[in-house]
């Protein structure tokens, strides 16, 4: 079970608003668990978003491409607030994350949405909708379709009159997601299904032509397939059928906006942003959270489940990372709650103390 002698080197990328307070608390949780099964990890912090805008003048230094480079995955916290809402694109805080990504090529978006039980009525969901479990990861293209397309407007008196954007991918381009996708069901139920809108659009007929060549390689996985209209309408119909969603860079924006909306706690819910090499980006999907920043109440959840899939996918530390989840579903069996999730007057933990009650749960 140990793995003796095993050094990883974690960027931390704290970042904004509740960013420090939620790294602060997750790295106690990576430090217990790595104890616990032996292995070391070395951090080293840089600065990202509205904080390295403050001290360098730009929202992704050099230093910090050069720190996440040379580490084996990167743990961020979250950028942006309303110190930084009037600067101009390029400066914007946001643009660190956009930038960070890129530098690491990452292409592959992870996104789980879970319903606990213990928190079944956060969900917008009536119960028996629910009672079946859902656990569903997303994974979206993050670097192609429509959204890097080419894209144009025409203008007539200085007014537009018409606008296109285009999506288009390459066969590469997909089998390289489709793989991400296939071998991170290996590690779930083992069922893909594919997302698209093949009926209408002659990128999503490669798409899903491209995703069943890769599948004869994952002979092990079921493979379905699932238009976008009908996917969106399932997600709220049935979440329960889902397992891992492959889809392009627009559908998997919206779809996974949609299944995290099903669980009904924007604090409890972690992401991963994947390359062609071990090296991934974890955040939880929220932001900065700038209106509880200082309240020390900010819910550390989803950055600890970031952690949890950092262990999963970059560090291959599969073990510590289900204990860090386990306890995570026993903290909330216990009743523990922070304030976000906190329902009737309930009493809630701080950002510490959450850490510190997970910490003992492991
Ligand atoms: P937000 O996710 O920061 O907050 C939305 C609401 O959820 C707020 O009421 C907030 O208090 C609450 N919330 C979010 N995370 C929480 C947590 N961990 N615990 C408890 N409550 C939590 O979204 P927003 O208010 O639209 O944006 C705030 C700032 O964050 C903006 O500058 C925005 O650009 C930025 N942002 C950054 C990221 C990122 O870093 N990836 C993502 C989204 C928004």
């Amino acid at each position: 079970m140990k793995n003796e002698n095993k050094v990883y080197n974690v960027a931390l990328l704290p970042g904004d608003g509740i960013g420090p307070a939620i790294i602060n608390a997750t790295t106690k949780v990576i430090d217990k668990v790595s104890n616990e099964y032996g292995f070391k990890v070395i951090s080293k912090t840089a600065l990202i978003g509205g904080a390295a805008i403050d001290k360098v003048g730009v929202p992704l230094p050099d230093e910090t491409v050069k720190i996440c480079k040379a580490s084996d995955a990167v743990l961020m916290g979250a950028v942006g607030g309303t110190k930084w809402d009037n600067l101009a694109g390029e400066m914007r805080p946001e643009k660190g994350i956009l930038g960070i990504r890129h530098e690491l090529g990452l292409f592959a978006n992870l996104r789980p949405a879970t319903v606990y039980k213990s928190l079944k009525n956060a969900s917008p969901l009536k119960d028996y909708i629910l009672d079946g479990g859902v656990d569903i990861m997303v994974i979206r293209e993050l670097t192609g379709g429509i959204y890097f397309g080419k894209r144009g407007s025409q203008h007539t008196d200085g007014e537009c009159f018409s606008a296109y954007d285009t999506e288009e991918y390459s066969v590469p381009e997909i089998e390289r997601i489709a793989r991400v996708a296939f071998n991170v069901a290996r590690g779930r139920k083992k069922k893909v299904c594919s997302v698209d809108k093949a009926n209408v659009l002659d990128s999503s007929m490669l798409w899903r032509n491209t995703v069943i060549k890769v599948s004869k390689e994952f002979q092990d996985v079921d493979l379905s397939h699932m238009y976008v209209d009908n996917a969106a309408m399932q997600l709220i119909r049935n979440p329960g059928q889902f397992d891992t969603i492959l889809t392009n860079n627009i559908f998997g924006d919206i779809l996974s906006d949609e299944a995290s909306q099903i669980t009904g706690s924007i604090g409890m819910l972690p992401s991963a942003s994947l390359g062609s090499t071990k090296l991934g980006l974890y955040e939880p999907i929220h932001g900065s959270a700038p209106d509880i920043a200082h309240l020390k109440i900010a819910n550390p959840i989803a950055t600890i489940l970031s952690a949890a899939m950092m262990l999963r996918y970059s560090l291959n530390e599969v073990e510590a990372a289900v204990k860090i989840e386990n306890a995570v579903i026993k903290f909330l069996d216990v009743g523990y709650r922070t304030a976000d999730i906190a329902v009737n007057n309930q009493k809630y933990l701080t950002t510490d103390e959450t850490s510190e009650r997970i910490i003992e749960l492991l």
